[in-house]
């Protein structure tokens, strides 16, 4: 018999799978069964108009046979079947894949020896000659009387001859490789592991997915004895929960699935369940976890959805589906209209996919905004687990999502205990507020303690606590909320006066100007001014900050490599009120010096900075006493 020639392109490929170091090999089963459920699919559509076809939907079925001894592993369905015509045009090309495209682009970049996508997304049937070395398929198509036995060790080509076989169908049967130093391939002989597998990728295949399996079971007539008993074992489950009604669906049912698909031990705090039509048509279920996974905040956090086409697995964390404030969010999505070869190359660029992962941002935005209008508690639990991963969206990518998530991010306030939306704080403004005010610092605690904070609430305003790092980058980048400004307590231009209390302090530091300027000179660099202030409250001293950079985006930024320079311009305010001001006037020059060294560091202590010399500072200290 003359052996067939593959295709070029489809040559190169089948190497590649047949060498394969890829560690996904055990995908090739979940290409077989796919293709077999495809298969019986098309049959199974026949036969609701056409009376030949003599199966009925519960006949279908697809069948695994494993024989350990010789090595063999048996697919077999009684689908729709192939011609020989059909086998030749099938089987003897693999280049329509995708993958191959991708491998010819990336021939000279780094990635060229990368064969993982192939491996991981499949070429369908060839992605067999990872774990086999020979490869034979019969097949009968409906209507013919005939079977053809398709066969093929690998790349030397294939044969295709006229056999017999008793039904309409398809079984391939694989030779499995034989073990090598690094490749266990007896495991796809373990009639356990295949049913592993099959429940992994394959659960909700529509079809029984049968084989048949030997548990050792008491003997009854010998006690203490025991026999291998061998039954039909339907594998999957057939159903999957998500294509189920959601009228069918009891929540104990979600939170098991959770459970067990997603490896947590606690329910999950939100499901959402969609049926989506339209633009695109998915199920998507997903679930917001109550505690974030123990790497959440590491680098190794994969993000990401698990994506099926039809109820088959087709990727188990797709990142695209989600945005990276959603990081959090576990669960699937499945959809008819993505195809089950896609490499993640193609994927990224898949038009289907972009248009669901928009979707899906939608869904999980309102599904949030739901929560915190109808279970305040609820969501205050979420955003303390995960809230911080919103202020990070707000600020990402410029701010192209600041909109949609402002409404909902909550911050402790001066307010009192628990959380308030930006919403909320603009409805309390008083009607002279112009802005909105906020301080920043390690805890709500710190930031009740500080000087300015004193004077902005005397006035009525309440004040927002931030106490992330992100927090006062987030909201440089949202700007305004309402058409209110943000406005740091702590900058030096802090406007909370009224215009006579404003040119009051003003010729105050007129006339303090010769003292003002020689505290200055004692502190060199370290500020950029020294000023008498009127909204310091009863206390002493405070530090603020001139332009830009506020002292805990600095605090932030120093921490960056490449901002080492960069710095917030400090002023020293000294409370005009306070007795310490006019103990200042009075003082000669070296005590002034003393006193200049006391009140920065204290300012800085108060700041939550770091001081120079603190046995000096302590030193002054006692001398003063
Ligand atoms: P894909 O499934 O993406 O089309 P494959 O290489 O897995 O790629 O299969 C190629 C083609 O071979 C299928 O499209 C199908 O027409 C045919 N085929 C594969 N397996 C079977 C089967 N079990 N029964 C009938 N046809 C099959």
């Amino acid at each position: 018999m003359r052996k067939k020639q593959f295709k070029a392109e489809s040559k190169k490929l089948l190497d590649l799978m047949i060498n394969s170091i890829y560690t996904h090999k055990e995908i090739f089963l979940r290409e077989l069964i796919s293709n077999a459920s495809d298969a019986i699919d098309k049959l199974y559509f026949k036969s609701l108009t056409d009376d030949s076809v003599e199966l009925s939907r519960n006949d279908f079925k697809i069948n695994l046979e494993i024989d350990r001894e010789n090595r063999i592993v048996k697919i077999s369905d009684n689908g729709i079947g192939m011609t020989a015509e059909e086998l030749e045009k099938n089987l003897g090309t693999i280049a329509k894949s995708d993958s191959l495209n991708f491998k010819n682009e990336n021939e000279d970049s780094e990635h060229a020896d990368d064969i993982s996508v192939i491996g991981q997304f499949g070429v369908g049937f060839y992605s067999a000659f990872m774990v086999c070395d020979r490869i034979e398929v019969v097949s009968k198509a409906f209507g013919e009387d005939k079977a053809n036995r398709w066969v093929s060790t690998g790349v030397d080509g294939y044969t295709v001859e006229e056999c017999d076989k008793d039904g309409v169908g398809t079984e391939i049967t694989l030779y499995i490789k034989e073990d090598t130093e690094t490749e266990d391939y007896s495991q796809y002989l373990d009639e356990n592991k295949v049913a592993q597998l099959v429940k992994k990728y394959s659960d909700y295949i529509r079809y029984p997915i049968e084989m048949e399996m030997s548990h050792s079971v008491p003997d009854p007539d010998n006690e203490g004895e025991y026999i291998n008993e061998v039954n039909v074992e339907t594998l999957n489950s057939m159903v999957p929960i998500w294509r189920k009604s959601k009228s069918e669906i009891k929540p104990e049912d979600y939170n098991e699935f959770y459970k067990s698909k997603f490896f947590d031990f606690t329910d999950p705090r939100l499901v959402i369940h969609s049926k989506t039509e339209g633009q695109a048509t998915f199920d998507a279920l997903m679930f917001i976890p109550e505690n974030a996974p123990y790497d959440f905040y590491t680098k190794e956090y994969e993000k990401g959805l698990q994506l099926y086409s039809n109820g088959v697995l087709i990727m188990d964390k797709c990142p695209d589906l989600l945005p990276d404030y959603f990081s959090f969010v576990k669960g699937l999505v499945d959809s008819a209209d993505l195809s089950l070869n896609i490499s993640r190359e193609m994927l990224q660029h898949d038009h289907q996919l972009k248009i669901i992962a928009k979707a899906i941002d939608k869904k999980i935005k309102n599904e949030l905004k739901k929560m915190l209008s109808n279970d305040r508690e609820k969501y205050e639990a979420f955003f303390k687990t995960f809230g911080l991963q919103l202020k990070y969206g707000v600020y990402a990518n410029y701010g192209m999502e600041k909109d949609a998530l402002k409404d909902l991010l909550l911050f402790e306030s001066s307010n009192g205990d628990g959380y308030t939306t930006l919403k909320e704080y603009v409805g309390r403004m008083a009607e002279s507020q112009e802005s909105i005010y906020y301080a920043c610092g390690e805890s709500g605690d710190k930031i009740a303690m500080l000087p300015q904070l004193e004077a902005v609430k005397e006035k009525g305003y309440e004040v927002l606590y931030f106490t992330d790092e992100v927090d006062e980058f987030a909201i440089s980048i949202l700007m305004e909320y309402d058409g209110k400004h943000f406005v740091n307590i702590s900058k030096d231009d802090l406007d909370i006066s009224t215009d006579a209390e404003k040119e009051a302090i003003k010729n105050k530091n007129e006339e303090s100007k010769e003292l003002l300027d020689k505290m200055k000179e004692y502190l060199g660099d370290e500020v950029s001014a020294v000023k008498l202030s009127n909204k310091l409250g009863s206390h002493p001293v405070s530090l603020s900050t001139e332009g830009y950079v506020t002292l805990e985006m600095a605090k932030v930024l120093s921490q960056m490599p490449g901002s080492e320079g960069v710095k917030a311009q400090l002023v020293l305010e000294i409370n005009s009120q306070h007795p310490i001001a006019e103990k200042l006037e009075k003082a000669g020059d070296e005590e002034l010096k003393k006193y200049t060294m006391l009140l920065y560091s204290s300012a800085r202590l108060i700041a939550g900075l770091d001081i120079d010399n603190p046995s000096e500072f302590a030193d002054t200290l006692a001398d003063m006493m």
